[in-house]
């Protein structure tokens, strides 16, 4: 069997040829972690669990925004509610990333939502035939996948792909304003952004689009 995580961690210097121990990717991050609390390093990103901008950012889960997007528009360690998955998608009115707005709206004060899309979103490309043929790779076989789509589970619709970015946030952006439990006074605004630059494109004024 396959030790998952197992596979050394190469360019940190962690090589055994130069004496050092090679660390698996959680055993690293454990190590810095040690040294990071030691070191107090945490002091610099200490603030409540109140966003101070009283903002709610729904934005992917792409990596090259990790850092990108809080910088390119100044937002700090507790400026802002992060809520990430692929695409900035609601998918479920009555799931987990719907009830984070609820929560960030109710009880931590947020007044504000950026829903914000980038372009290049890899649910852009998604191809869940694809998808359906690298769980196979994984022993994941096709009846199981039929098993499910009989059982109402719409894995096509699920797992399909976004045909247009700034319509999708449009649409995201529509499923919060119009959720039965969205106070009134919650603005919401929809962006993308350019995952190179951070440039952001505004696609809905959440102060003037009723
Ligand atoms: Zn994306």
């Amino acid at each position: 069997m396959v030790r998952r995580g197992a596979s050394p961690v190469y360019g940190t210097g962690n090589h055994t040829a130069k004496g050092y121990i090679a660390l698996n990717r959680l055993e690293e991050i454990l190590a810095f972690n040690q040294k990071f609390v030691e070191g107090h390093e945490y002091e610099q990103y200490r603030t409540s669990k109140f966003p101070d901008k009283k903002l709610i950012i729904l934005s992917c889960m792409d990596t090259r925004l990790t850092d990108l997007l809080p910088r390119a528009m100044n937002l700090k360690n507790g400026d802002a509610k992060f809520i990430k998955n692929a695409g900035a998608v609601i998918s479920h009115p009555f799931g987990s990333t719907m009830r984070s707005i609820l929560v960030a709206a109710y009880e931590l004060g947020a007044e504000e939502v950026c829903v914000i899309g980038h372009y290049g979103c890899g649910m852009g490309s998604i191809n869940p035939e694809a998808m359906f043929e690298r769980m196979a790779e994984h022993g994941i076989s096709r009846a199981t996948i039929e098993m499910l789509e009989h059982a109402g589970i719409d894995l096509h619709t699920w797992f399909k792909r976004i045909e247009s970015i700034p319509d999708s946030v449009r649409e995201t952006v529509r499923t919060i304003r119009n959720h039965p439990l969205v106070p009134k006074t919650l603005t919401v605004h929809g962006l993308v952004m350019d995952p190179e630059t951070g440039r952001l494109d505004l696609v809905v004024n959440g102060y003037e689009s009723d």
